[in-house]
């Protein structure tokens, strides 16, 4: 196997019920190594219940995860082992000093009592917390509160790294300093951010998966989607399909993807419409257009709510979120 290209999340036909609600509809996705992943969508779309199930922290009704090459349900103590998490709220304790927090977190971990030191003193380091060993937890900005919320997600020194939404709540400089802080993080673990600000994957990762009402609607890469940002789609098919390349050469043509079997969606500068060249084309050459429609406006609206929601995040967003203390709270217990 090639290692550098290994499978350290492997999420299969995963489903998550409360009571009728599908909070997670049969998603599968993977992560390879070195990826920082994004897992983008607005409010509710499930992306914290995604990251519990994920990292063992809510059962899933259905489906499988595999983290690292464990079973997360067979074997959750080696599949937890591999994952360091920091929740939507951040487990720190505001009366406890940065240091005292950060050995009780390696003790957490189980790494042996003699390693425990130099595993502080490195994921302080990387999280830029050196100097602020001995202050309180609860008397730092909420910006180095973050920073020690990430110091415990790494001080195992685990392949993969869970954040939800870790810049939520902070001012410009510090969502500035966190992001880049993340992108350094990415040079040792692999990293599935969850988020629903649409700068903030363009910015920090790879690849970006898209959530909306429970089910993944777009997987691809940040150049794949800077192409759907910039494009109008429409969905055909036909009986007599024609080459790629012909669907292509089409002026205002982006590119040509499958949509589902015999689907295909072609993405078009909006300026530029293609449906009548192609209806012409496909008259003259007898490819047969059995169907045509416009392209997937469940996607440009959930575009429409991530563009807009990073200048309208407003106090009520935030004072939504405290009402989830009580399933952060369960997401905080680690070693069970
Ligand atoms: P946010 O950005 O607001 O955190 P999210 O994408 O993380 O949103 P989830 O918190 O995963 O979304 O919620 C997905 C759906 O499941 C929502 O409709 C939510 O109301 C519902 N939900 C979440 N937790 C519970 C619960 N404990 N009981 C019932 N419904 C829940």
């Amino acid at each position: 196997m090639d290692m550098d290209n290994e499978i350290l999340v492997d999420v299969k036909e995963v489903s998550r019920y409360y009571g009728q609600l599908a909070a997670l509809e049969s998603i599968s996705f993977t992560m390879r190594k070195g990826e920082v992943l994004g897992f983008l969508g607005p409010n509710g779309a499930g992306k914290t219940t995604t990251m519990q199930v994920i990292t063992g922290n809510l059962a899933p009704t259905a489906g499988a995860i595999t983290i690292a090459g464990h079973d997360l349900l067979e074997d959750p103590r080696a599949a937890k082992g591999a994952i360091g998490y920091l929740p939507e709220q951040p487990p720190v304790y505001k009366e406890l000093t940065v240091d005292e927090y950060l050995d009780y977190c390696a003790a957490l971990n189980c790494i042996d009592r003699d390693k425990r030191t130099s595993a502080r003193n490195a994921s302080k380091e990387k999280c830029g917390l050196t100097e602020v060993g001995r202050r309180l937890i609860g008397n730092l900005s909420k910006g180095f509160q973050q920073r020690v919320g990430l110091a415990q997600a790494i001080i195992h020194m685990p392949p993969v790294v869970i954040l939800d939404e870790p810049t939520v709540g902070l001012d410009p400089i510090q969502i500035r300093e966190i992001r880049k802080l993340i992108r350094e993080l990415g040079k040792d673990h692999s990293v599935i951010l969850s988020t629903h600000i649409l700068p903030e994957v363009q910015t920090i990762c790879d690849r970006v998966q898209i959530i909306n009402k429970g089910q993944l609607i777009l997987s691809d890469t940040i150049d794949g989607l800077q192409k759907q940002l910039k494009s109008a789609s429409i969905t055909v098919a036909f009986l007599n399909m024609p080459h790629l390349d012909i669907l292509n050469d089409i002026p205002g043509v982006n590119g040509v993807e499958e949509a589902s079997p015999g689907y295909w969606r072609i993405l078009f500068k909006p300026e530029q419409d293609p449906t009548d060249t192609l209806v012409k084309l496909s008259v003259e050459n007898k490819w047969a257009l059995r169907e045509l429609r416009p392209g997937r406006v469940s996607l440009e609206e959930v575009f429409l709510q991530l563009t807009t929601s990073e200048h309208t995040e407003t106090k009520t967003d935030k004072e939504i979120k405290t009402k989830k203390e009580t399933k952060t709270e369960i997401a905080a217990g680690k070693d069970n």
